[in-house]
């Protein structure tokens, strides 16, 4: 919800200054700084809609930094909307045009002409040449692994007796980087006994144009969405970044991160096969601290069985990916993914699960940097795959 000038000073008035969220803001515990804490970003907030203080660059500069990661409001005892007050302080006072968002803009929007254009760059890929192209234009280092691209059908019927239907949301970036997991997704369902609709005129969910300050683009998305799907079914995200922005704005519909839809279905016609491994999840803070549904991943591998899962150390901490926070802020998303490689590699990871696609290409970016091998996965891919599912 995006709030008026009036609300959002109520909202702001309503943060007490006790202090207990400066612990869990990763941006104060690595500047030290009170601007860059959820309680300084309070009061500046406050301080810029009253007019005391001025909607300056530095104004700007603080909030910027903010990875949107709500640790702050999960763990503040009055309840402040933190994630409300800087969406709304975004829309009123950040907007802004960036470069990157006026290039990836049309590609967001349409995702025809998103399928178009990654045909070219997987088969650039396929042909080993992506590398030339990075040499030749930078901007190009930051694409990821492109997965060969996917015309998906409008309905995937289950493959046993049907327990209902539900919908797949795509996301941009899954569908252009992982869009193997929303197969895997579509097997798992269909095994379950759920019809899979994945509406044509679906989009992207306005989670990175809110992000950039664009409320008008974010809301013109949503709606699209809305008009595109069924209300009386479900809609299942795979990221739990596009799940959260379409659970606090799309009211309308019921949406659900898979793996707690996954979690609550009649698994007794599964056959899964033993899987002798540790794998350690990341809890990306849009489950945790958004949609508040981390522990579903955890109950979704252990139904593997012999597999050993464990919580990664630090999970509480953002891993700097936030959306598109690592091309915006990379110096401290860099930062903050260093503490997840350094708990990676003391732990001796080999397999991460990860329910949200930002996260998985931050983290795996790092990786291949730092010449470790990890596989990085969807939670629904590694069960899928014990379950039959092949890529
Ligand atoms: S959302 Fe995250 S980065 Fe922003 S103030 Fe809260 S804890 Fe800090
Ligand atoms: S915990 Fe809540 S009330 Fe306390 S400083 Fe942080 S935002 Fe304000």
């Amino acid at each position: 919800m995006t709030l008026s000038l009036k609300e959002l000073t109520a909202e702001a008035d309503r943060c007490v200054a006790c202090g207990l969220c400066l612990p869990h803001c990763p941006t104060y515990r690595k500047t030290g700084s009170e601007a860059d804490s959820p309680r300084g970003r309070i009061q500046l907030i406050r301080a810029v809609s009253q007019d005391i203080l001025p909607n300056s660059a530095r104004f700007k500069e603080h909030i910027d930094l903010c990875l949107s990661c709500r640790s702050c409001e999960s763990a503040c005892p009055n309840s402040v909307s933190y994630g409300t007050l800087v969406d709304t302080t975004r829309a009123l006072y950040i907007k802004k045009e960036s470069l990157w968002l006026t290039v990836a803009k049309p590609f967001i929007r349409h995702r025809a002409l998103s399928y178009i254009c990654t045909w070219p760059l997987w088969l650039l890929s396929k042909a080993k040449l992506l590398g030339a192209l990075k040499r030749i234009v930078p901007a190009a280092k930051l694409l990821p692994a492109i997965s060969k691209p996917i015309a998906w059908k409008a309905l995937y019927p289950a493959t046993k007796p049907k327990h209902g239907a539900v919908s797949l949301f795509l996301g941009c970036a899954t569908n252009a980087f992982d869009n193997q997991t929303l197969s895997a997704s579509i097997y798992v369902l269909n095994a379950l006994g759920y019809d899979v609709h994945v509406p044509t005129a679906q989009t992207c969910c306005g989670s990175i144009a809110r992000q950039a300050g664009d409320a008008v683009e974010a809301d013109a998305l949503l709606a699209k969405n809305g008009a595109s799907f069924d209300r009386t079914m479900p809609i299942l995200s795979t990221a739990s970044g596009c799940g959260a922005g379409l659970q606090d704005y799309l009211t309308t519909h019921q949406v659900q991160d898979i793996s707690t839809f996954l979690i609550n279905c009649d698994w007794s016609v599964a056959e899964i096969t033993p899987l002798q491994q540790r794998i350690f999840v990341q809890d990306p803070c849009s489950l945790r601290n958004g949609l508040k549904a981390q522990k579903a991943v955890y109950d979704l591998l252990k139904k593997i069985p012999t597999a050993d899962i464990q919580a990664l150390p630090g999970n509480g901490q953002c891993c700097g990916g936030a959306g598109a926070y690592s091309i915006t802020q990379p110096e401290m998303a860099n930062t903050l993914r260093d503490d997840k490689l350094t708990a990676m590699q003391s732990n001796q990871v080999s397999i991460l699960a990860t329910s949200n696609i930002g996260c998985s290409l931050h983290i795996t970016k790092g990786l291949e940097n730092a010449g470790m091998d990890i596989d990085v996965l969807h939670p629904v891919q590694i069960i899928a795959k014990q379950m039959g599912f092949r890529a």
